[in-house]
């Protein structure tokens, strides 16, 4: 059955709370609302639902207003999941799902056979089965919102709502419960329209998305066109990095906190070397810290790089796959002089990368402090036979050798204390012990 929400507006006394509403579900069709807290998603549901009455425009089932139609139609066609609440009635599983079908019966019909085998199908259906004498007070919580799933289903629906029906369950159930909606979507053909938290289970499951930011819809359509960095940020006013589901090729969204959530700039500058890895959580952490981070040189490609680039950072780039020429080393020479401190992460040394190393030592012999990591000791990451290693232990000798980030950080905050950023003009006795 299609729903149509036309020019929908809502009002909590003064307070608007939804603006001119419009979209379509195709019959068929699994919706996700997302949206931050407070934009209105909430309110959206109820009104597809008629518990709250709009104060202007209308939304039509199948060819009908919503208006028009009875309660007992109303219930025979759509069902609520609203957000778990803790049953507080000692009713057994199967009584409650047998209150699915009130809208069958008549006054004081009792239910007929036919109600109770739409009832153990329901039940079936959504893997509750074994649990039809438990009382519903005894359930866990993703048991619990099969059984109001399966309550759902015994109105013998076209139209699901759900407010939240994953909220408050771990991966597992959240799982469960979405792939047993999605099948109710796909294969019931049921028309679903859902309230989601986690926008990468929303990505995951649904066909199309509404993204709700102050009572309007921000955007509405398949996953790839409604959830954009650009929106996400938007709405949510928090920077992430959106890649395609590795399998499956929907868009997944990733946190990039980084300078979008962390303090203001120090005004303090490092230069991180990194590359194949050793440095994306680095840079993010730094980047939280409120340092300003450059990073050099790094090949096009390199996840380090990625990382680099999602954090909007200034790099020093080679091609992919390339040596270091003499001119990106130049480059980032000159990055490098610019920082207070370098950072040499724990690098895979190959004959491409040696002159980020001679980098790092001349930066070292100029008196500029130069932390290395050392975290994964035990590990070979020399494949120069040797000459990386050699040239590392020189970089290690002129500089701060740490085992753990924690000790970077640290080292880095009493640095930038005790200089008040003029470390360089101290020499080297103004350099932080670290312990
Ligand atoms: P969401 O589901 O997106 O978190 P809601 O639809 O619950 O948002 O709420 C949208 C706005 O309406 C919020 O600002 C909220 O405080 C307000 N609101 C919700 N319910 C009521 C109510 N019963 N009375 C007054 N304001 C309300």
């Amino acid at each position: 059955m299609k729903i149509e929400i036309q020019d929908l507006s809502f009002t909590y006394g003064s307070h608007k709370v939804l603006d001119g509403t419009t979209f379509q579900v195709s019959p068929g069709t699994f919706v996700g609302i997302i949206g931050p807290n407070g934009s209105g998603k909430t309110t959206l549901l109820k009104l597809l639902s008629r518990i709250l009455k709009p104060t202007a425009g209308c939304v039509v089932l199948g060819e009908q207003s919503l208006d028009s139609l009875t309660q007992k139609t109303l219930a025979r066609t759509m069902a609520v999941v609203a957000q778990d609440t803790n049953a507080g009635y000692q009713f057994t599983v199967e009584d409650v799902v047998l209150m699915g079908r009130a809208p069958y019966l008549g006054r004081f019909q009792a239910e007929s056979l036919e109600d109770y085998e739409i009832v153990r199908q329901a039940l079936e259906v959504t893997g509750c089965i074994h649990l039809r004498k438990r009382s519903i007070t005894e359930l866990s919580g993703g048991e619990r919102q099969r059984v109001t799933i399966a309550r759902a289903l015994a109105q013998q629906p076209e139209v699901l709502l759900l407010d939240e029906p994953t909220s408050h369950l771990d991966i597992g159930y959240q799982q469960e419960i979405l792939d047993l909606v999605k099948r109710l979507s796909t294969v019931e053909g049921l028309t679903v329209v859902a309230v989601l938290h986690d926008l990468n289970l929303a990505a995951y499951y649904c066909n199309e998305l509404v993204l709700v930011h102050h009572g309007k819809i921000r955007a509405c359509g398949p996953a790839t066109e409604v959830l954009t960095a650009d929106n996400i940020e938007t709405v949510y006013g928090t920077r992430v990095l959106i890649t395609p589901h590795p399998v499956f090729g929907t868009p997944q969204v990733s946190l990039l906190s980084g300078r979008g959530n962390g303090p203001a700039p120090k005004d303090e500058q490092v230069h991180v070397i990194a590359g194949g890895g050793s440095g994306g959580e680095l840079l993010r952490d730094l980047c939280e810290a409120g340092y300003d981070v450059t990073v050099g040189v790094l090949n096009v490609g390199d996840s380090d790089w990625e990382a680099a680039r999602a954090l909007g950072l200034p790099l020093v780039s080679e091609a992919p796959f390339s040596s270091i020429s003499p001119e990106r080393h130049t480059d980032n020479v000159a990055m490098m002089q610019k920082a207070q401190a370098v950072i040499l992460a724990e690098i895979p040394l190959g004959h491409g990368n040696l002159l980020n190393l001679e980098a790092a030592l001349a930066a070292a012999n100029e008196g500029k402090p130069v932390y290395v990591l050392e975290e994964k000791q035990e590990q070979n990451r020399d494949f120069t036979a040797g000459e990386g290693q050699k040239l590392l232990n020189l970089v290690k000798e002129k500089g701060i050798v740490l085992t753990e980030k924690t000790q970077l950080y640290r080292a880095l905050t009493e640095q930038f204390r005790l200089s008040g950023n003029q470390l360089d003009d101290l020499g080297d006795e103004a350099r932080p012990a670290v312990d």
